[in-house]
This record gives C-alpha cells, structure tokens and sequence, in this order.
C-alpha cells in the first residue's frame, strides 16, 4: 500500500473555478515527498481534500489504504497536518495545546501528557511548555505546530508551505528537524515553491501545474535533467 494514492482527483470550486483537473499521485510509505508548482496549481486544494477540509468533486484518495469516502475516521488518524498559517490559541500554554490536541484523537489524557513530554523535548520546546504559545518566537511557533501534528503519532505529516516567511537561519533548523523526523520512519509531504527547498530535503517530487500533475520523480534525476 502506498502512504497516499490519489486517482483521477478533480475539483470545480462553487464559484466555478477547476482547481483539479483528474491528478493521480501516489506517494510511497517512508518517502519524503514535495509537492511543486505555482501559486495557484491546485496545491493547496490537494491538501485540503487529504485532509478531508475540502469536498473533492470526484475522484478517489487514500491513505494507507484508507478511502477518506468509506474510512474516513481511520484515514484522518494516519495523518498530521501542519497548515501555513498559525492556528492555536495564543493564550493557552504550549503544552496545553499539545495535550488538546491529542484530546481530539481519542489519546486519553494520561498518555497524552506523557507524549507531549516526548515531541516537545524533540521540538526543542520542553523548557517552554508552561509559557504562553502567543510569546513564542516565530521558530519556536513553527515548531510547536509540527509537535502538535505529532501528537495522535500519524504515520504520514503533511505541511503547507512549511518554510514561507522563514528566514534562511531557520530554515535550516527546520529542514534538519524534518530530516530526522523521515529519518525516524514518518512519511513527509510538503507542498512549496521553492525548487531549493525541495532539492534540499525530498527524494521524490511532483510538479503540479493547471490542476494537474505533470511530473512525478525522483528529485535525483529530476536535477539531472535541468
Ligand atoms: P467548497 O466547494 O469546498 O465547499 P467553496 O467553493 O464553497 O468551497 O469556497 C469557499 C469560499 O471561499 C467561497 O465563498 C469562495 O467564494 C471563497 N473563495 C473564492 N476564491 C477563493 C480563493 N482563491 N481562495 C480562497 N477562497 C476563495
Ligand atoms: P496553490 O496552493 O497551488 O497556490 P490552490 O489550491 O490554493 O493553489 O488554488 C487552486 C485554484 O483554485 C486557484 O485558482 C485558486 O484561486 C482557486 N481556489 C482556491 N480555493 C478556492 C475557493 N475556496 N473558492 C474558489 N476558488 C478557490
């Protein structure tokens, strides 16, 4: 089974844009994926149907096997998901959103607080896991977002555009984070349109443009034809 298989995925937005045209993709267990492509291609509307926060108009997609349109409990536990934008509560404590977090998956508390021990100390965030998420520094925020996505242990992480607006110096701590993260068994996708990004982090990369996908490689021999 593949980490995510998608087939024939098409979207036409209420307002009548076609933001997928019928793109296939499989991503393998293990791999460390990019999604490429314009502002615009689909990426984003790719994310949020996996994610089940967008409705897909037809197609199919699974994860691990999963159907999102007959599994879709146990398809949504198979992933993490790090959006773009920061989205917690920053008046709660960092490890208060952490332990919620996992509140939401079923992790009964006990363990819960017992992980968040564990992906907070990875995240470099244990020593600040009483303070306020809002007085964070930009880093440590990105970073919080991945520990929450870990919290449930998802098999696959997906993360939107996980670098934008990052300065180069963090960058690297977060390109060196995910590394180990993939190097540890979770299968890592993430959409960006940096091709550097890509080159530095993914063995495998889909170029998506118009709705479709119209690249699937290794970044291997994607450089070595450019
Ligand atoms: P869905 O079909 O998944 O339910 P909708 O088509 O209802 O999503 O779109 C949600 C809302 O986002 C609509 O009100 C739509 O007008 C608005 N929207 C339009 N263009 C964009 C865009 N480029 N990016 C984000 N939202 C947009
Ligand atoms: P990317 O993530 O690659 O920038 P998106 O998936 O966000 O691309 O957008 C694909 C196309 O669908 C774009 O033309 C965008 O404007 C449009 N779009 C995205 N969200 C909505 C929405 N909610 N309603 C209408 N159009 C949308």
């Amino acid at each position: 089974t593949f980490a995510l298989e998608i087939r024939d995925l098409k979207k036409t937005y209420s307002t009548g844009k076609v933001a997928l045209k019928g793109l296939d993709l499989t991503v393998d267990e293990g791999d460390f994926y990019a999604l490429l492509g314009p502002n615009g291609a689909g990426k984003s509307t790719t994310i949020g149907i996996v994610t089940s926060l967008v409705n897909k108009t037809s197609g199919t997609v699974k994860v691990f096997g999963y159907d999102i349109d007959k599994d879709l409990v146990k398809a949504k536990q198979q992933i993490g998901l790090v959006p773009q934008e920061f989205n917690f509560n920053p008046f709660e404590t960092v490890q208060q959103i952490v332990v919620n977090q996992a509140g939401y998956y079923g992790v009964p508390r006990k363990e819960a607080i017992k992980r968040s021990e564990k992906y907070l100390k990875q995240s470099n965030l244990w020593d600040k896991r009483n303070e306020k998420a809002g007085m964070l520094s930009g880093g440590m925020k990105r970073r919080l977002m991945i520990a929450r996505a870990l919290m449930h242990e998802p098999r696959l992480l997906i993360l939107d555009e996980p670098t934008a607006g990052v300065d180069i110096e963090l960058r690297r701590e977060m390109w060196d984070f995910l590394r180990e993260l993939n190097a540890n068994g979770t299968t890592i996708i993430l959409t960006t349109h940096y091709l550097e990004e890509a080159e530095m982090l993914c063995r495998n990369i889909g170029i998506i443009q118009n709705g479709q996908l119209i690249e699937n490689t290794s970044m291997k021999s994607l450089l070595s034809k450019l």
